[in-house]
């Protein structure tokens, strides 16, 4: 398929443009026609011109006029312009027009293959001139896509850096991230910040008796189990092997204590089912104090929960 190549004739008689149409009849334009000024405007802002041949003298708006304001518009000042004029011959009347901006300035009556010949180079210079602008509109969408490729790896990759495998929870590292985060929140604003950490009851024995598979499906049993029982802005992480850790904003040690105590009733309840397994888990909670950085809050929940083993396990101790 060849290319259609738009060239604008604006003259406000029209017998000169049908003349000008027939010199450039078989040269495969697609040929727009405007009578005024005020048409050839309106149209140079339609299409994407490879040339436009503007009569100088015209009733209303001359050419002069058409082809400063097209110059002056970002939109259509790439357009190359030639005046076609029988009547203003005078060497002032052509420097004016090549002051518009104009390529050339042709006095009727013409050699048709003079015009010819200078249509057809501009005709060649609008089909590079389309080369080019595929070549970066197809780059551009080419950067696109690889940008919204690159941003769809990231994700995968920040996601993948944050993430627990096994029980997809949040790992260590990005749990201290989020404290540290989570305690200059709860300092700014005043509010209470809590924290539970986990250990499971007897947990090498579960793997001792069923097998290391089955050791892993009750770790995900219970990631699932605080996934359930959380609330969205609690950050719940696999601490360690069968150690885990929430922090909790807006949350007092009592109403946290409640959580962890729900959290170990529903942990044992998991042992009645089906299976032949003793499911338990020990809780250390503790409300963040004044004194307390992520260190001290880490090992005050630490104490906590070794009390609660002490103690006997299956059972939340609050510090
Ligand atoms: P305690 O009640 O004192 O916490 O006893 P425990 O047996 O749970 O504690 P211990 O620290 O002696 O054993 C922890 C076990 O957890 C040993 C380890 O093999 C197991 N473990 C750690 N990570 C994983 C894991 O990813 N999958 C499985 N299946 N087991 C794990
Ligand atoms: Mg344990
Ligand atoms: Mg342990």
């Amino acid at each position: 398929m060849t290319e259609k190549v738009p060239i604008l004739v604006v003259d406000d008689l029209p017998q000169n443009i049908m003349a000008l149409e027939a010199v450039i009849a078989d040269m495969g334009f697609d040929v727009i026609t405007a009578s005024s000024g005020n048409d050839a405007l309106r149209l140079s802002l339609k299409h994407d011109l490879a040339l436009i041949l503007l009569d100088v003298q015209m009733p209303g708006m001359n050419g002069f006029e058409v082809a400063r304001l097209i110059r002056s518009n970002p939109k259509t000042n790439h357009f190359p312009i030639i005046f076609v004029t029988a009547g203003m011959k005078d060497l002032l009347s052509q420097i004016e027009g090549y002051e518009t901006g104009a390529v050339d300035y042709l006095i009727k009556p013409f050699e048709p293959i003079i015009l010819r010949s200078k249509v057809k180079v501009f005709r060649e210079l609008y089909l590079q001139r389309k080369v080019i602008e595929r070549f970066y509109s197809n780059l551009e969408q080419l950067v696109e896509e690889r940008t919204s490729e690159l941003k769809e790896a990231n994700a995968t990759i920040s996601h993948l850096a944050a993430t627990d495998e096994l029980t997809e929870l949040y790992n260590r590292r990005y749990f201290n991230d989020r404290l540290s985060a989570a305690i200059s929140a709860a300092r700014r604003h005043s509010y209470h910040l809590s924290m539970i950490m986990i250990d499971l009851d007897h947990f090498k024995k579960v793997n001792d008796t069923y097998g290391h598979s089955a050791g892993d499906l009750v770790l995900k049993t219970f990631a699932d189990l605080l996934r359930d029982m959380m609330r969205a802005e609690d950050v719940a992480a696999r601490w360690g092997g069968e150690e885990f850790i929430i922090i909790l904003p807006h949350t007092p040690g009592d109403a946290a204590a409640a959580l962890a105590e729900r959290i170990r009733a529903a942990f044992e309840q998991q042992s009645d089912r089906a299976t032949a397994i003793v499911l338990s888990a020990s809780f250390g909670v503790v409300q963040l104090h004044e004194s307390d950085d992520a260190d001290t809050l880490i090992s005050r929940a630490d104490a906590a929960l070794y009390r609660a083993k002490r103690e006997g396990r299956n059972r939340v101790v609050v510090e």
